[in-house]
């Protein structure tokens, strides 16, 4: 048997399936390439989910993690640590946020921003104003409650019961949003791109609107930037872009460059809503991931950001050339293909892994989330291999 083929029947038999690979096992990675058991290389436009935002091994992120690592690997958050603090420096003087929680999950952040949401109401106006509002089609996570602020059905399954107290309205609907936004009402999540909703990047009309309801009636904003955060738009957040001031951000996938890290962050509003003893987590700021966070957040100035949305701009011209492409959605290197024809996303994507380029899909479309660093010759090549899976159709 291959090494490939050991690996893959160890894990089959020992691991929950939980879940549906692909039929790769990756060895290691440089920059956007990456080898499997085989030898066979790979250009990554996944990054492990928009995780790894300077592609894999990144010397100078190797060099701080592993500084750190034999520095002080982990102690109790009773404790002062320097990395934590200063990424909460660097994430507030860059955002306008004023506090920073640490996770170390997508999930965890909206739980602590659900959490955040409610206190700041029950404390202000009692008892029976609890209700959360998020969007039909959007994704926030896994937990129970987290599934239960997933505005899509086929999330509510089994795991009865729910956490109650959650309400859905259509996206860039302003007369919707106006009726769901009602007096029991203490917060509003969105994502301002649905990612796992099918790269779906809401309206700025509608962005605006609801930071004016939610100002009106004193419900707490909150920005689910799990997935757009940390440079993936072409801004350090989305929500920079859209030039509204949330009170809650959540964030997590691309700040520990592939080390578990999340985070939310508060506003002027909600920066003294959690309070000693409200909220914790044994690992969250651990040192290792936020020393990580913080070189990567030094490497995100203005010149790499603006090469992002630079990136984006290529990939999308030369996308939109290639066949069976109606368009492509999206910001920055955050992009959705839309395919016509009725061919289908996951025979795109299983091709396009077969050619040499890790693809993702998201709903009906193909779904680009390369590392941030990517070079044009890695695009030119993975680009190369997305193109040959749609000829083949
Ligand atoms: C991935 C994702 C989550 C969940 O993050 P986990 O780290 O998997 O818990 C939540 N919200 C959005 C928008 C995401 O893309």
């Amino acid at each position: 048997m291959s090494n490939f083929d050991i690996i893959k029947e160890q894990d089959k038999t020992y691991v929950a399936n939980t879940y549906g690979r692909f039929d790769v096992a990756v060895k290691e990675g440089k920059g956007a390439i990456c080898v499997d058991f085989d030898g066979k290389e790979y250009v990554d436009f996944s990054s492990g989910i928009g995780v790894n935002s300077l592609g894999f091994c990144d010397e100078g992120w190797v060099e701080a993690v592993t500084k750190q690592l034999n520095t002080l690997q982990h102690i109790s958050n009773l404790y002062y640590t320097e990395p934590c603090s200063k990424v909460a420096k660097l994430l507030c003087e860059r955002t306008g946020m004023k506090k920073v929680f640490f996770s170390n999950s997508g999930a965890e952040s909206n739980e602590g921003a659900i959490k955040c949401a409610r206190k700041y109401s029950f404390e202000k106006y009692g008892e029976g104003r609890s209700k959360i509002v998020t969007l039909q089609n959007s994704f926030h996570g896994r937990t129970v409650t987290t599934l239960a602020a997933t505005g899509q059905d086929v999330f509510h399954n089994y795991f009865y019961p729910f956490t109650e107290g959650f309400v859905y309205t259509p996206a860039n609907d302003k007369e919707a949003l106006e009726k769901a936004l009602s007096d029991d009402v203490c917060g509003l999540v969105m994502e301002l791109i649905q990612g796992e909703g099918g790269v779906m990047p809401l309206e700025p009309d509608f962005v605006k609107y609801a930071e004016k309801l939610c100002n009106e009636r004193d419900i707490v904003l909150i920005i689910d930037e799990v997935q757009t955060g940390v440079g993936r738009t072409g801004e350090l957040f989305a929500f920079q872009n859209y030039g509204i001031k949330p009170d809650v951000v959540s964030c997590a996938k691309g700040i520990g460059g592939g080390l578990p890290l999340g985070c939310v962050m508060f506003g002027e509003k909600t920066e003294f809503t959690l309070k000693a003893g409200d909220h914790a987590t044994t690992f969250g700021g651990n040192p290792v991931a936020t020393a990580g966070a913080e070189y990567i957040l030094n490497r995100m100035n203005g010149e790499f950001l603006g090469e992002v949305k630079a990136k984006g701009d290529y990939i999308r011209e030369k996308v939109l050339k290639m066949p069976h492409v109606e368009g492509v959605d999206g910001m920055g290197l955050m992009l959705g293909i839309r395919l016509t024809d009725g061919v289908k996303s996951a025979d795109i994507v299983k091709k396009g892994i077969e050619n040499g380029a890790l693809l993702l899909t998201a709903k009906a479309k193909v779904r680009l989330l390369p590392p941030l660093s990517i070079t044009y010759a890695e695009i030119d090549r993975g680009l190369a291999a997305l193109e040959k899976a749609l000829e083949s159709f």
